[in-house]
């Protein structure tokens, strides 16, 4: 990596962007003159490596600097008033917020530390391109992972599986999650990685025969009917297949192993493409999903189905557009939304994205540090269920969440009778599942407290609002 290269990849800049910057590299290659990365390297490859990946995303040309000035706070003699003087406010913010995020941890005890993560946490709502930053950081550091000693290439991979996957998941870069993901499950458990790497390569050597052949029947049906199309094939991440092999499946029964990405002009095509591929081959009858209607919690939006042919093959039906969100996310803002990219990010931050929401919510439930980072932790990086209301949003929770958790969640927890999930009337105690479709039938009229429903409330935010209500009504 050097200068040049990543100059090379800034086509699109305008001159006044590239020299900043330039100015941002030779400040912080001074800085941190005389250091060298465990590789042997010197240092300043690391900082040049994280702009780079930046600059696959469009990244602005403050983002890039701050890429490059990401360390300089914490390792060398820089200081924020002085990348203000020499840049900007929002450059030196930037830098500020990475360093601050290096430092999150949820194993921490103390009160002090505690109330530091709190305000960590809260503060990646202010400008996601900390978050995204600190993501390219963390990707380059755990491709050179290697370099460092075992014990610590076990704490870094478990880290980034508990902090850096989620985040990377809740803005919708699945790029970013899948490399980060089955880097940290090669540092984990090598035995199993190696070995599910082989039969996978087995596989779709096996099929790449088949799999070209539907490709190109899907093709030159489309192709046949005037829409223009483009088909890549691709197969599921190391660590997505590990978790299902190791949650009972059998990777003949992974029915997303091998997919095609079908990719069309505009929405009405997606759904064109659907028919016509369905007239060449069967779909699974219930692994249909339109997540155009009804995109993830994280934005994302495509049309799944899979298909019957010499093995099960999931077809991701999708725009340009969709398909650039896919891999990036809200990173993707800076591709598409060129003149403000910014405002746009930070505005759908906070009113599409659930996983905000739900953090901001929680900031506000609980006064004490301690028991928002439990909360943090639990509800949203710990594992989650995705499920439906009855209008087809998707609403996520922790996993073993119940109808009562799901009520309040939405809303309607004071004044809730009963539930259905999928039609049928359940118990409060249902644990729900993904996919999912939940009805909370209501009553405007009734109810005092509501203590009869916490036993069924397995969150502490569950709990908190049913008290809470009570409370109101004492008063
Ligand atoms: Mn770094």
């Amino acid at each position: 990596m050097s200068l040049e290269k990543l100059i090379e990849n800034l086509k699109g800049y305008s001159d006044e962007d590239i020299k900043k910057i330039k100015e941002a590299f030779y400040y912080a290659r001074d800085l941190h003159k005389g250091q060298y990365r465990q590789s042997g390297e010197e240092y300043i490859i690391h900082p040049l490596w994280v702009a780079y990946i930046l600059s696959e995303m469009h990244a602005d040309a403050d983002t890039i600097c701050a890429g490059l000035l990401h360390d300089t706070l914490e390792d060398t003699v820089a200081s924020k008033g002085e990348i203000i003087e020499l840049f900007n406010e929002d450059v030196a913010n930037l830098v500020d917020g990475v360093t601050k995020i290096s430092k999150l941890n949820f194993s921490t005890k103390e009160e002090e530390r505690m109330a530091n993560t709190r305000k960590i946490i809260v503060g990646i709502t202010d400008d996601v391109r900390i978050i995204i930053i600190k993501l390219a950081d963390r990707l380059h550091n755990m491709r050179t992972l290697e370099f460092k000693k075992v014990e610590k290439q076990k704490e870094n991979a478990l880290e980034t599986l508990e902090i850096f996957v989620p985040l990377a998941y809740y803005i919708g870069a699945y790029r970013l999650k899948s490399e980060l993901e089955d880097l940290s499950f090669y540092y984990l458990k090598k035995d199993n990685y190696l070995r599910i790497e082989e039969k996978r390569n087995a596989i779709s050597s096996e099929y790449s025969d088949s799999l070209l052949e539907m490709s190109t029947t899907i093709s030159d049906v489309l192709n046949d009917n005037n829409i223009p199309n483009e088909i890549k094939m691709a197969t599921k991440n190391l660590y997505g297949i590990y978790k299902k092999v190791d949650g009972g499946a059998k990777l003949s029964d992974i029915h997303d192993l091998l997919s095609l990405k079908v990719i069309v002009d505009d929405k009405k095509d997606c759904y064109s493409s659907l028919g016509y591929i369905h007239s060449k081959y069967k779909p699974v009858d219930n692994l249909f999903k339109d997540y155009i209607c009804n995109p993830k919690t994280n934005m994302y939006s495509s049309l799944h189905t899979t298909l019957f042919g010499k093995r099960l093959v999931q077809a991701r039906i999708r725009t340009q557009e969709m398909d650039k969100i896919a891999s990036y996310g809200l990173a993707t803002y800076w591709d598409i939304n060129k003149d403000n990219a910014r405002e746009n990010m930070q505005s759908d931050l906070r009113e599409k994205f659930q996983f905000f929401e739900s953090l901001i919510q929680i900031n506000s439930i609980f006064g004490d540090n301690s028991e928002f980072v439990r909360q943090i932790k639990k509800e949203l990086f710990g594992d989650n269920v995705y499920v439906y209301t009855s209008k087809g949003l998707c609403i996520q929770l922790p996993k073993g969440a119940t109808p009562v958790d799901f009520a309040y969640k939405v809303g309607v927890g004071d004044i809730m009778v009963y539930a259905k999930v999928n039609d049928d009337a359940v118990s409060f105690d249902y644990t729900l599942k993904n996919g999912d479709r939940v009805d909370i039938i209501t009553d405007n009229l009734s109810f005092g407290d509501r203590d009869d429903l916490l036993k069924y409330a397995t969150s502490e935010t569950t709990r908190n609002k049913i008290l809470t209500r009570k409370r109101d009504k004492d008063i």
